[in-house]
């Protein structure tokens, strides 16, 4: 037994060791010089940050979202910072022929793409479920539809610069989370399309990878607004997550966790212990008294 002990901790720390030093492959921020990218929901939080640090790593940057005067000063910003250039088209994401414009766009002024990350979220509320159908319709094709649009849009771009598809999620994409019924769902639906077209690249062998990032509670304005008073954690910093993001991004990772203690380590929960996984979420709230329905 002692002997086996022996041999057995060296062992393990060296598998450790290895998983972690190899899983942390180095990043440098001239992978992403030059590179040409659509960013999604860029007018302001995560998107507004991942279109900072893109310009300050010299990529091309084509953002969009519906408000134009947002928009334009993001741009007048990330040309500041050293963007390769830099340009918006502003509608809504409601309408997938302007989710399929904007790829177009990207095509005539960057001549190609390099990586699509989509980011863009509708509003939604947070509350029990209302049985308000014609809204989660509404926000599937928003958060959900939309995204399937651009990417169907964009592949053939992709696979001739063996790009890459960004995909921001949550971890309401992941496992159940009460007061948000309908963005839940579009989330969900996110990982099954993402997932699933992963699987179908791999057997194309078509060079195109897919980061699906599993995000917990960032400190965007509408997510402050919207949960700081019931969540009993702090929101991680968005800049600090929008660098992360496109560090799994410029590494091809499969999925991205950020912040690791709040989202990958619960869910190694899921299968296991799912009950106790629920429990946990629920605990993170304050919670009124419940009000029967
Ligand atoms: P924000 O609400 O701060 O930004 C959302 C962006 O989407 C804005 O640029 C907004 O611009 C744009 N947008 C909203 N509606 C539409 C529409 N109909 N058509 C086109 N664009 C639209 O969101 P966050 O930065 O907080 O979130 C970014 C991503 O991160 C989302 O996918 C979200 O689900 C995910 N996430 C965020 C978390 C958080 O705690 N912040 C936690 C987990 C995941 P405009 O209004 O000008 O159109």
């Amino acid at each position: 037994m002692g002997r086996l002990q022996k041999i057995l901790i060296p062992l393990l720390g060296l598998v450790l060791a290895f998983w972690f030093y190899s899983a942390r492959e180095n990043f440098k921020p001239e992978m992403l010089k030059g590179k040409r990218v659509i960013v999604t929901g860029a007018s302001t939080g995560i998107g507004e940050q991942i279109a900072y640090h893109l310009a300050r790593m010299g990529s091309h940057i084509l953002i969009t979202a519906r408000t134009e005067a947002k928009l334009q000063k993001v741009v007048e910003q990330c040309l500041e910072l050293g963007a390769a250039s830099a340009r918006y088209v502003s509608g809504t994401m409601e309408d997938m022929a302007f989710a399929q414009h904007v790829v177009r766009e990207a095509e005539a002024s960057l001549g190609g793409l390099d990586m699509l990350i989509l980011n863009h979220v509708g509003a939604s509320y947070f509350g029990f479920f209302d049985g308000d159908v014609e809204h989660v319709r509404k926000l599937l094709e928003i958060n959900f539809l939309s995204y399937v649009a651009m990417t169907t849009s964009a592949l053939p771009m992709l696979k001739e610069s063996e790009g890459s598809i960004v995909v921001v999620s949550s971890m309401a994409g992941k496992v159940g989370f009460p007061f948000t019924v309908p963005y839940s769902a579009t989330k969900f639906a996110l990982d099954g399309f993402f997932s699933s077209l992963r699987q179908e690249f791999s057997i194309q062998s078509i060079n195109v990878s897919i980061t699906l990032c599993i995000l917990g509670f960032i400190d965007t304005d509408r997510a402050v607004r919207a949960a700081a008073e019931v969540l009993r954690e702090l929101p991680a910093p968005r800049d600090e997550c929008a660098l992360e993001i496109l560090k799994g991004a410029a590494l091809r990772r499969r999925e991205l966790y950020y912040r690791y203690s709040s989202t990958r380590l619960p869910l190694l929960l899921r299968d296991c212990a799912a009950e106790l996984l629920d429990y946990l979420v629920r605990s993170r709230y304050r919670l009124p008294d419940t009000p029967s329905t």
